[in-house]
């Protein structure tokens, strides 16, 4: 089944995209290594945290009653009949009359309810008076209410208390959330597994030497590190020559993965192989985005197997060879597959209204796609084109933190302008 070349909105190829991508199964996995995933069910905790009620300070646990009239002037003496550092409890009770030295940290003892920190205490003197003995006796400077610099048992976290929602994304401190609450692991979304390949008869792998006429091929570089940069793992099947048989041999190294990104071969000169090898191996369209970077799309689903060895449908996307319409296209389609794959509810990547400083051509009425360094002057953010705008040019991608935004009904955005800008990054020159 084929579909006859037609140009077609972003927009629709995102949904026809996004109509075959699946999430993935859940998984239990090192909370370390779940950082970008997405909590498969909910987490109620099953401890408090803190589990027990703690000083807050170093000091006195005292009882309240006992040191209503306490003032610099007139301090109240009271017996120190132990001390307790954080991770132990003192076995002793405070009784009227009595204190209990206290780290920050450790347990509040039985009978106490205040904290005085030393600053409102005589302890300073008293450690010079007693040299290296234990205090036996303080004076407490303040009153205290009652509670006063105790953390309360369950303060933070509530047994039985539902902590996270499913759907959840984990960032660093959800991390530490599920560590507070013993965790080693956690339930979430699996990572795609994208397998990334490369096509071209000019490409040769770097790090080895450039014979004349070829080029390095960058493309498998960039859509792996995105797809890494978006939470998935690229799996690196290499480089294929524009041959059937290489790409068919190249193609079934990959059968087992989630996803396949195909770079090249989908310009009008290549796409006749491409597209016999992905038909015999499965389905293929071939589609025109109506944008820029990135007119030729090819789009289908090959046959693939899953762990269990069952059939399965893999999406495959083949994204033009030109390394910065590879980039942008990646950003458009394949991330919102990524994402969607890996449970993500919004697939959007921010956008904002920005001043334009320069001017951005747009000749045949596709949505074009510029890259542009946006920075916050004041309260009002600016937007410049990097520079020579070539889909072959992959440094102005480097350059750029944001797309700015032609509309495809627009002929050109000029000098002062509004324009919208899709942010591939928040960095330092917008704050
Ligand atoms: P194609 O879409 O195969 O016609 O390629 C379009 C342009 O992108 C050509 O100039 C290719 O040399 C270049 N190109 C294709 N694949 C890669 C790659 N993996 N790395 C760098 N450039 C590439
Ligand atoms: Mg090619």
């Amino acid at each position: 089944m084929k579909e006859v070349t037609k140009m077609i909105s972003v927009e629709e190829a995102q949904e026809k995209l996004l109509a075959v991508v699946n999430i993935l199964e859940k998984e239990d996995v090192p909370i370390l290594d779940s950082i970008g995933q997405v909590i498969a069910e909910d987490i109620y905790s099953e401890i408090n945290v803190p589990p027990l009620d703690n000083s807050a300070m170093d000091g006195y646990a005292v009882q309240s009653v006992d040191v209503e009239g306490a003032t610099p002037e007139k301090p109240v003496l009271l017996r120190v009949i132990d001390t307790v550092a954080a991770g132990s409890i003192s076995g002793k009770a405070v009784v009227p009359g009595t204190a209990i030295r206290i780290m920050t940290g450790a347990p509040v003892p039985q009978g106490a309810d205040a904290v005085v920190q030393f600053e409102n205490t005589d302890e300073v003197q008293r450690q010079e008076e007693a040299s290296e003995q234990p205090i036996k006796e303080i004076g407490i400077m303040q009153r205290a209410e009652a509670g006063l610099n105790i953390r309360r048992a369950g303060e933070d976290i509530r047994k039985g208390a539902l902590i996270f929602n499913r759907g959840t994304i984990i960032r660093p401190a959800e991390v530490g959330v599920l560590a507070s609450l013993g965790k080693t692991q956690v339930r979430v979304i699996s990572r795609p597994v994208v397998a990334v390949l490369a096509t071209g008869d000019e490409l040769v792998e770097v790090g080895k030497p450039l014979p004349a006429g070829k080029i390095y091929n960058s493309n498998t570089y960039s859509i792996a590190a995105m797809v890494r940069h978006y939470g998935g793992i690229p799996k690196i099947l290499g480089i294929a020559l524009d041959t059937e048989e290489s790409l068919v041999n190249s193609l079934r190294r990959g059968l087992d993965a989630d996803m396949l990104i195909t770079s090249g071969g989908v310009s009008m000169g290549d796409y006749d192989v491409v597209k016999d090898v992905l038909a015999s191996e499965g389905e293929i369209n071939f589609w025109t985005v109506r944008m820029k970077p990135g007119k030729p799309l090819a789009f289908g689903t090959i046959n693939g197997r899953d762990k269990t060895g069952a059939p399965k449908k893999i999406p495959h996307l083949g994204l033009p060879g030109n390394p910065v319409s590879t980039m942008v296209t990646f950003e458009m389609f394949a991330r919102l597959a990524i994402n969607k794959m890996m449970g993500k509810k919004s697939l959007k990547k921010p956008e904002i209204e920005a001043i334009l400083e320069g001017r951005i051509a747009n000749r045949d009425g596709r949505r074009v796609f510029a890259r542009g360094i946006v920075e916050k002057r004041g309260e009002q953010y600016f937007v410049r084109p990097t520079g020579p705008q070539g889909s072959g040019v992959l440094t102005s991608m480097s350059l750029a933190n944001g797309l700015v935004i032609v509309p495809e009904d627009r002929a050109e955005a000029r000098d002062g302008d509004i324009v919208r800008v899709m942010m591939l990054d928040w960095n330092e020159s917008m704050v």
